[in-house]
């Protein structure tokens, strides 16, 4: 006979198969006696004896059998993971030099790396490799959101692979810092280039001031002409804070704009317009076409009245269509002619000496900047002095010169 002990111990009951007896209906000490016994065995024998809830006459909620539960920590988490070999500044850079991608690659992330031994050895291998750089066209490439730039750089590299060139995609994203990811040179968005074999794509550097992110990618510049790539865009988005740093590691400046922002009449973005040596009308297809070339016109007559650039050419507006490859030859050779232009005149090398002036400058502004604000005195005292400010206990100049003070007393001591 099966028998069954259940309930609370308020309440216990004895059920045999189909009678149940209240033991509050048994003689006090008789009770009292059993409930101590049954309170003992209770575990041990419920452990043995059938579930209640699978009788047949049982009509509450069931319990199904239980499974193992996985452990909450990973059994594999103790395996070692395969180090990636630390190369030798000397191999990085005959790899890179032989093409070896994976190398450039690696060497890229040392450039980004934020560890100071990973700077040291990246230094040295753009060191190394700097006499192999230099004799490539760099291109940068910018516009608004939306305009067109990954689209035409697809349309613009696949034309020129086509012709012989190896092709690198590097960007500058000012927004990256915040957002910590990067859309530009994102490898999703170019298509046809991303998986070429000739193409060598890079998204920004997502982690630093913009001056990093810039100096990073001037530096991935020198490694990719080490590398053999011939042709460099360096894309960046038209917002005006980039495109300083953009223009002063490229030889030519190509600003991509659609037809219809009414961007053209309020003459807005003249900046980023005075530094273009390129003016290209995206979208010039289907009903676009009439519009663009209304663009086309009205930029024209704007450039008129910015004075004569310094490397004496002047900017062409041109209109084209990224998407249905229309007008991309016209853009290409506006890009050559010019190279020659500044090439016969001197401009060429003048300018690319200026830019190496330029970077020597920003370096040492970055690595004062970083020296200063990752100083582990000075970054409690930040805090303390801009709670100050923010207070009003303090003017912002009397805070800025005493970390300053403290910052060189420290300096002083070393
Ligand atoms: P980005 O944000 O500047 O990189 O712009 P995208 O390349 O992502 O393009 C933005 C949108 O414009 C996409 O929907 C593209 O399909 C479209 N687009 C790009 N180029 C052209 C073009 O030449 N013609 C037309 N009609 N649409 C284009």
């Amino acid at each position: 006979m099966a028998c069954y002990i259940y309930g609370s111990y308020s309440g216990l009951f004895w059920n045999f198969r189909n009678s149940s007896v209240n033991l509050y209906q048994i003689p006090n000490a008789c009770t009292i006696d059993l409930l101590f016994r049954i309170h003992h065995i209770k575990r041990s024998l419920i452990m043995e004896l059938e579930h209640i809830e699978n009788d047949d006459h049982y009509i509450g909620l069931s319990v199904n059998k239980g499974i193992e539960q996985p452990p909450t920590v990973n059994p594999y988490m103790d395996r070692k993971r395969r180090a990636r070999k630390q190369f030798t500044a000397e191999e990085y850079a005959d790899g890179i030099m032989s093409g070896n991608r994976t190398m450039l690659g690696q060497a890229v992330t040392l450039i980004e790396s934020a560890l100071p031994e990973h700077h040291e050895l990246a230094q040295r291998v753009i060191e190394l490799c700097l006499p192999a750089g230099g004799n490539s066209i760099r291109v940068g490439i910018t516009g608004v959101p939306g305009a067109g730039k990954s689209t035409s750089i697809d349309t613009f590299g696949m034309h020129l692979i086509e012709k012989g060139s190896k092709l690198a995609v590097l960007a500058i994203d000012p927004s990256s810092e915040r957002s910590k990811g990067s859309i530009l040179g994102d490898k999703t968005r170019m298509e046809q280039l991303s998986v070429h074999e000739n193409a060598f794509i890079r998204p920004s550097p997502s982690a630093g001031s913009l001056g990093g992110v810039a100096r990073k990618t001037r530096e991935t510049i020198v490694l990719c002409e080490a590398a053999g790539f011939d042709t460099i865009f360096v894309e960046t988005v038209g917002v005006g804070q980039s495109e300083t740093a953009v223009h002063s590691m490229v030889d030519f400046f190509l600003l991509i704009q659609v037809p219809g922002t009414g961007d053209e009449l309020q003459g807005i973005k003249r900046g980023i317009m005075e530094m273009a040596d390129g003016i290209i009308i995206n979208k010039a297809d289907g009903s676009n076409i009439e519009k663009a070339k209304l663009a086309q016109a009205q930029y024209r007559n704007a450039l008129h009245l910015f004075p004569l650039a310094e490397s004496g050419w002047s900017p062409k507006v041109l209109t084209y269509s990224g998407y249905y490859g229309t007008g991309i030859e016209e853009v290409w050779e506006m890009v050559y002619e010019y190279m020659d232009f500044v090439r016969a005149n001197g401009y060429f090398d003048r300018k690319r000496i200026q830019q190496s002036k330029y970077w020597m400058y920003e370096t040492i502004n970055e690595a004062i900047k970083s020296s200063f604000y990752h100083n582990e005195i000075i970054e409690k005292l930040l805090v303390e002095k801009e709670n100050e400010v923010l207070r009003s206990e303090r003017s912002s100049f009397v805070a800025a010169k005493e970390m300053l003070a403290t910052y060189f007393e420290i300096m002083r001591k070393k």
